[in-house]
């Protein structure tokens, strides 16, 4: 009887389930997106909602974002409609914000997406040319409050491609989150999949490069399996990495800009001459970029922590090159030395906190946050490393406790109290992170047996010449002698 009933009720659940699940994918398609290109730099976007309950009488398009603004002014000819179809009369608020006088059932602009003359406007919003474009909801969609699900269709010229990790069903792409849906699309690109584990990582490459699209896979390879035994998994199961030239004019090949939104990281660039400069550089940039699909967007964390995501990245992404053997120690202390004389030389213009010029890092102070945050990350290390912990132990808490789906807390206190269950972390957290003091280091980096030298150019750090055995220890633990580890390996 028992077990009559208790079947009865696996059934019930069950069908209850079937239930719920057909409610809901009934129900969660509330906004249908065409978007078709009509020209070599426009597009036209199309939108019906499912009913009017789901629509909304006050629209916000994106007006800036990083150092990009006046964003919404690329709309044109936007127009609003009622269930017969008759216009729905809007009127503007300020640039990007406009009020309809009823909700409208649907839709429809123009986007101007001639790129920006500024050329590293080119990573953060969309643009399109003649053969390629990259599309980023983020910057072409309205804001759509109460939307749970967007689904979005493509009309693109003939012979044209798209990549994205979106999921598509039948050229249908179904979006939770439009913030994150980024999406190349052109006639001439190369794909290159990988496979590492579960992780599905799409190598998108247009345009000519001094390595082979095989080398730059394996590059990713490696990078994401060192970056993978910091957190002990991936960060999502599908992976995008667009590597593009700039599509304005550019003539100098020294420029790139990156940005890692959701899990697409795009690195648009200008191409060095000597292949191993071009092999060095894109090590480096994908180094980062690459930790940046944990850290930041695999956590729920809110706010400008900007000093911690940038700073710590920049650290973790030159451990990660010294690791790899990509670049020697020196060039470690050189990078460090970099940042110690900039921010000796901001410090004394810069009367912020790392946590209070976080919120300012587009405005002028992301020179700062950089500079200062790698060496308080080094500073975290070094002290760590003395204590028997490295700074993996720290990423890793991050991960374990906010990624998702955990519930959305503030990064600076998240992050802040993470560090200082640490005590050895605690007066670096003070004075150089809430605090304003300038960066003092020379008992913790003699510690790890490094010197600071001051010459006419400035602080230059140095490995010690007769370092004792405990420095041996410690310097090694820095990676100082990993490229004896690769000699031996490759014998
Ligand atoms: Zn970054």
């Amino acid at each position: 009887m028992i077990n009559f009933v208790k079947k009865k009720m696996q059934f019930l659940t069950f069908c209850l389930f079937i239930y719920l699940f057909f409610i809901s994918s009934l129900s969660a398609q509330e906004i249908s997106i065409k978007i078709k290109i009509i020209s070599q730099n426009r597009i036209n976007i199309e939108g019906n909602f499912k009913n009017e309950s789901a629509s909304i009488t006050n629209w916000f398009f994106l007006q800036n974002y990083a150092d990009v603004s006046n964003l919404a002014n690329r709309v044109e000819n936007l127009q609003f409609s009622d269930e017969k179809g008759n216009t729905v009369a809007l009127r503007k608020i300020n640039e990007g914000n406009f009020v309809t006088n009823q909700k409208p059932i649907s839709f429809k602009y123009q986007v101007n997406l001639t790129p920006s003359a500024k050329l590293t406007d080119s990573t953060h919003v969309s643009w399109l040319t003649e053969n390629q474009g990259l599309l980023m909801l983020h910057d072409l969609l309205p804001k759509f409050e109460k939307a749970n699900l967007v689904q979005v269709n493509f009309e693109l010229p003939k012979s044209w491609k798209i990549a994205s990790t979106e999921i598509s069903n039948n050229q249908n792409y179904n979006l939770k989150n439009t913030e994150n849906g980024v999406f190349f699309v052109g006639d001439n690109f190369r794909e290159k999949t990988i496979q590492i584990e579960k992780t599905n990582v799409n190598f998108v490459f247009s345009g000519s490069w001094q390595f082979s699209d095989d080398e730059a896979a394996e590059m990713a390879n490696s990078i994401l399996g060192e970056h993978k035994s910091v957190f002990k998994e991936f960060p999502t199961d599908k992976i995008q990495i667009n590597l593009l030239p700039f599509p304005q004019e550019n003539s100098n090949p020294e420029r790139w800009r990156a940005e890692t939104r959701g899990s697409t990281a795009t690195i648009i660039s200008g191409s060095l001459p000597f292949k191993t400069q071009a092999v060095q550089r894109l090590h480096e940039q994908l180094r980062h970029e690459l930790f940046h699909l944990w850290i930041p967007n695999g956590v729920n964390l809110s706010g400008n922590y900007d000093w911690f995501f940038e700073g710590f990245t920049i650290y973790q992404a030159l451990r990660t090159g010294v690791e790899l053997n990509q670049i020697r120690f020196d060039d470690f202390l050189n990078t460090l030395s970099q940042a110690a004389r900039m921010e000796q030389m901001m410090s004394e213009t810069n009367n912020f906190s790392l946590i209070q010029a976080s919120e300012n890092r587009w405005s002028g102070s992301s020179n700062f946050i950089y500079s200062k945050g790698l060496a308080v990350a080094f500073l975290c290390d070094a002290a760590l490393l003395r204590e028997k912990h490295n700074l993996k132990d720290i990423f890793r808490q991050v991960w374990n406790k906010h990624r998702f789906p955990a519930q959305i807390q503030d990064g600076n206190t998240a992050i802040i109290n993470i560090l200082k269950t640490f005590p050895e972390l605690r007066p670096i957290v003070q004075k150089f992170i809430e605090g304003k003091e300038k960066i003092e280091w020379k008992k913790e980096l003699n510690a790890v047996g490094i010197e600071q030298e001051n010459s006419d150019f400035g602080i230059q750090l140095k490995v010690m010449t007769n370092p004792s055995g405990r420095q041996k220890d410690l310097l090694d633990k820095l990676g100082y002698n990993q490229w004896r580890k690769f000699g031996q390996k490759k014998k």
